[in-house]
């Protein structure tokens, strides 16, 4: 365990970083941010920045030797920086989490090796590999690219493709290893967030149900409409990735729901989640608490939400919507710090609980 006045170093400067940096601050911690872009969201609130590359040697070991444990904010983290790292100071989750989330075909490949169901997916490395996959899926699937891919970017559905028609597709989707996976007609998309602690305790919150416009997180809603069943599976999914990456930290888990109730797992996130932001409004602990208690072995905090919820992002010009949301009793606002409201980019996010006692 590490006392409070110890120093947390979080890679990456965005909000999830920012959001970490003020949960660590209120258990006493102090924070160091890596991240190129000066003046990040996350440094306007840490103690100290270093501003560089993710894996400027210097800049690493300088991080490690402020830290007494680091942890990251996006999963794209370079693995080769977090073993450097993990020589000389703890470095949580571990490097074998973001191995498998950085492929989607590594990331299949564990989820179905622990008994866990994906979409069906095949290798495509050019035009000819595209055409046999999509052949094998009735001529639908999701191509994607294996690595770096977020908020849908690097995606391309195809529907009903009689043979024919693809030549030059894996050109313009930049000649990188590709992944097609079968067109999932999903009923509902959920995600679990969960967390593991140094001991192998775990504790997971309950799946938010969530919308995505253009391949973004628009709102996640809670409690999701899925039976009791499904919630719970859902759950113990996530708990069974936890223990098989022996993880430390939270994890984000989303899935989707078939007709039936039952789960494919699409994507893992080593990492505070998009679709957990509802936790810092409806529960005592949220993720972002909940990963610095398990980064810093503190014991895990109670994930049970006092109250229902739906969470919004704020994108671009949604923060015009500031002001009103402002004026709303039960609407907690949470903005970034980024200074232009660019289309797409997340600017904040609210979050709505359901209906409050009137008095008090
Ligand atoms: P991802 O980047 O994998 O999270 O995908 C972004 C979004 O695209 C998902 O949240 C789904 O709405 C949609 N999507 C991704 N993969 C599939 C699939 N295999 N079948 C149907 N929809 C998908």
């Amino acid at each position: 365990m590490f006392a409070a006045g110890s120093t947390i170093g979080i890679i990456g400067g965005g909000q999830l970083g920012r959001m970490l940096a003020m949960a660590a601050a209120r258990l006493g911690y102090r924070t160091v941010v890596l991240e190129p872009q000066a003046d990040c969201p996350a440094a306007q609130v840490a103690n100290r920045q270093i501003t560089a590359a993710y894996d400027d040697p210097a800049a690493l070991a300088e991080l490690a030797a402020a830290s007494a444990v680091v942890t990251y904010e996006f999963e794209n983290v370079p693995v080769a920086a977090a073993s450097i790292l993990a020589a000389t100071v703890p470095v949580y989750p571990p490097a074998r989490a973001l191995e498998v989330a950085q492929d989607r075909i590594a990331e299949k490949q564990f989820l179905n090796g622990i008994g866990i169901a994906t979409a069906r997916f095949q290798p495509v490395d050019n035009d000819g590999d595209l055409a046999n996959a999509l052949n094998t899926f009735n001529g639908s699937g999701v191509l994607k690219t294996r690595r770096m891919g977020y908020d849908g970017k690097g995606q391309r559905v195809f529907r009903n493709m009689e043979s024919g028609g693809f030549a030059g597709v894996c050109e313009t989707m930049g000649n990188v290893p590709l992944i097609l996976e079968a067109l999932v007609g999903f009923e509902r998309e959920i995600s679990v967030i969960g967390a593991r602690a140094p001991d192998g305790n775990i504790a997971t919150y309950v799946p938010a149900e969530n919308i995505h416009r253009d391949g973004i997180l628009r709102s996640s809603t809670v409690p999701a409409a899925v039976s009791a069943a499904t919630a719970d599976a859902a759950r113990d999914a996530t708990a069974k990735i936890l223990g098989a990456l022996d993880y430390v930290g939270v994890i984000g888990v989303e899935f989707f729901v078939l007709g039936d109730g039952a789960l494919l797992a699409n994507e893992i996130a080593p990492r505070v989640h998009n679709s957990g932001h509802w936790t810092e409004a409806a529960c005592i602990v949220s993720q972002f608490e909940q990963h610095i208690r398990a980064v810093a072995g503190l014991p895990l905090g109670d994930p049970r939400r006092h109250s229902d919820c739906v969470m919004e992002n704020l994108i671009g010009d949604d923060l015009a919507r500031v002001p009103v949301l402002l004026t709303e009793a039960d609407v907690l606002v949470h903005l970034y710090g980024k200074a232009e409201p660019r289309p797409g980019r997340k600017m904040g996010h609210f979050t709505r609980l359901g209906p409050l006692p009137s008095a008090g």
